[in-house]
């Protein structure tokens, strides 16, 4: 098919990162948890991070969303014009912004015992975004149906299985309108039976473009959904690449070493 002469030709669009972090470093006390850590994402793209307990995956995903400061480096996001230096003093403005850009999704739901399915999900669109109620409800019951929640709408967190539970976790995340998407082990919590159901949700939203970043374990579904790997190893990233060099021909002893235990 010849190109169509109305679509602009792809040089004139140059692609904007969502996001950009440049030597990333943090220290807990004594404790160096992050050293110089970098990290792109592109629109659409997924990220995964991967490595031991206690190598920092946490501690970056947390950054990325202004939860934790660190102490230097940067993170820029063009498209909001944003760009923090961590080496300065940062300003609740500027973190404020970072916080809007992205949703995360937790280990634990987090879901409120005392909300409905529904609730929980509108909470943060008309309590914190104040968008319109009739926008936001509408959103709301399209986002449950498309994870196959529809039927429960009404239903408390405490009347759902651990996988419809940390479906409407995602669901919460979205109706955000987040840039981007941040999953901390969002499975590991969850009865192995449960965690296919969730894992096809997330995999769904890689597929429908959205940009994530994604802590696990679930190898499996790292090498099937990631663009890039990022093997971090006490706070470094000793090995980044795509799932197929990462999985198949790791280049370092301790990323060969920890794919062997998992796989
Ligand atoms: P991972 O997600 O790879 O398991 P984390 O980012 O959770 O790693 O933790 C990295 C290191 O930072 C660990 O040694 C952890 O104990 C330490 N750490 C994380 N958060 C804190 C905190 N709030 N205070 C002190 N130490 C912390």
């Amino acid at each position: 098919m010849s190109p169509d002469p109305t679509d602009p030709p792809s040089t004139s669009s140059p692609i904007v990162p969502v996001l950009e972090a440049r030597g990333l470093s943090k220290s807990f006390a004594e404790n160096t948890v992050l050293r110089s850590v970098d990290l792109d994402l592109l629109p659409g793209r997924v990220v995964c991070l991967i490595g031991p307990s206690g190598s920092g995956k946490t501690t970056v995903l947390r950054s990325l969303n202004g939860l934790e400061t660190p102490d230097g480096g940067t993170i820029s996001a063009a498209g909001a014009g944003l760009e923090i230096d961590f080496s300065r003093p940062v300003t609740n403005a500027s973190r404020n912004r970072l916080r809007d850009l992205s949703a995360m999704v937790f280990q634990q739901h987090n879901l409120f015992p005392h909300l409905t399915v529904l609730e929980n999900v509108t909470e943060g669109p008309l309590r914190v975004q104040k968008r319109p109620r009739a926008e936001v409800l509408d959103e709301a019951h399209a986002l449950l149906s498309r994870v196959g929640l529809a039927e429960k709408s009404g239903a408390f967190p405490a009347e759902l299985s651990g996988g419809q539970q940390q479906r409407v976790g995602i669901v919460r995340a979205l109706a955000l309108r987040p840039q981007l998407l941040l999953f901390d082990e969002p499975t590991s919590a969850l009865d192995p039976e449960l965690v296919g159901e969730v894992l096809s949700v997330m995999k769904g939203l890689a597929d429908e473009g959205w940009t994530m970043v994604v802590v696990t374990h679930e190898l499996a579904f790292a090498r099937d959904v990631a663009d890039e790997v990022l093997f971090l190893d006490g706070g470094v990233v000793l090995e980044r690449g795509a799932p197929s060099e990462i999985f198949t021909a790791p280049t370092e002893e301790r990323t060969r070493r920890f794919l062997e235990r998992l796989m």
